[in-house]
């Protein structure tokens, strides 16, 4: 019970929920009030099908962890239908919205009138900080001639509760900006625009969902304490390994996302797992630090081969013959290693022949096995 509330805590220090942002999106008209109509196309049809997308690229950024924020989506209309004014402020109102953001196109009688504007019912605040967004943002997609960011006494500006922001992508009744309305791409770029407005807006850069890296990689050298160890391997998560190149280097790309392993080895080393945490788009820089083996004394020649310094001291003729000393002659069967195993071997042989025979023959064993591998791993 207990370990089951630990858990439930770590999951929720883990995993802290992302701001969530509340938009309600606007489309113009609907229904039987087309709006502006102008070569061919009415202002409900384009503004919808803008903000359909506009919708579609939050809620794919909201599912994309590479970039961007957090956002629940809601449109006053996501058909053709009509829908009052009233009805728009009210509904964001009580949905209790955080940014209300409409979209429109423009009419007008003389069809040389061009360009973007956006509005807000007051300057100062957040409402009047979006539309500027906005309006940049629209301008650098659209490149259209800039009609300013201006305040208006409109509706669903004046009677929503939130900061609010009406956009006027173009002039429907004008040839050149009606061009871009009827296009997808552009459409696609407005609703983009929109996107990168309400994410600076918050202060989460421009981010287009997608377009991240979704792999990483690694790089790094295999060092000692003498400088990189030509001729060492490498590998990643246990896949084959490989040489490093000159100067120890080593690289491995397109690397999932997530927790890796890297191993490396070298002859005379102690190979070593170091475990890298690759993120998307990013290289992690590592550095694998083998510990050399130290030559092992015991195959050595030995300076002095009359020492006295085996587990089978020369026989002391004064010696009384129960003195306590027991060399096992079962112990001196072993192939027992000299130098200071072999000491290790004499100073325990006094002590522990007599009760602990087989596991000091184990012991023994073990350490000529430990002599013999150092030694092949030496002359590989
Ligand atoms: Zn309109």
């Amino acid at each position: 019970m207990r370990r089951l509330a630990l858990s439930a805590v770590v999951l929720v220090w883990a995993a802290p929920a992302a701001a969530q942002r509340l938009i309600v999106i606007d489309p113009g008209h609907g229904g039987e009030d087309p709006g502006g109509t102008g070569n061919a196309m009415e202002e409900k049809d384009v503004v919808l099908d803008v903000c359909n997308r506009f919708r579609d690229l939050l809620d794919a950024d909201s599912a994309d962890e590479g970039g961007g924020g957090s956002w629940r989506v809601l449109l006053t209309r996501d058909s053709d239908e009509y829908v009052s004014l009233g009805a728009r402020s009210s509904y964001a109102n009580d949905q209790g919205a955080d940014r209300f953001m409409s979209i429109h196109s423009n009419a007008f009688g003389d069809p040389s009138a061009n360009g973007t504007e956006t509005f807000a019912y007051a300057e100062g605040g957040n409402g009047a900080a979006l539309r500027n967004l906005v309006q940049e943002e629209m301008l650098e997609a659209w490149g259209l001639r800039d009609r300013g960011n201006k305040t208006a006494n409109f509706a669903v500006l004046r009677e929503t509760s939130m900061p609010a922001e009406l956009h006027e992508l173009a002039f429907i009744t004008n040839a050149g900006d009606a061009a871009l309305l009827a296009s997808d791409a552009d459409r696609q770029r407005a609703a983009e625009a929109h996107l990168y407005a309400i994410q600076r807006h918050f202060d989460i850069g421009a981010y287009l969902p997608g377009s991240a890296p979704s792999v990483g990689a690694v790089a790094g050298t295999v060092i000692d304490d003498a400088g990189p160890i030509a001729g060492a391997m490498v590998s990643l998560d246990g896949a084959a390994a490989v040489a490093v190149g000159e100067g120890g280097s080593f690289a491995f790309i397109d690397v999932p996302p997530g927790d890796h392993v890297v191993r490396a080895e070298a002859a005379d080393h102690q190979p070593e797992d170091q475990p890298v945490s690759i993120v998307a788009g990013q290289t992690a820089q590592i550095e694998m630090r083998l510990v050399a083996i130290e030559p092992s004394p015991d195959v050595e020649p030995d300076p002095d081969p009359g020492a006295d310094d085996g587990p089978n001291p020369a026989p002391d003729p004064d010696a009384d013959p129960d003195d306590g000393i027991d060399v096992d002659p079962g112990l001196d069967a072993e192939p027992v290693p000299a130098g200071p195993t072999g000491g290790l071997a004499g100073g325990c042989s006094a002590a522990g022949a007599r009760t602990g025979g087989p596991q000091l023959a184990v012991v023994f064993y073990l350490l000529a096995l430990l002599a013999g591998t150092r030694t092949r791993s030496r002359n590989a």
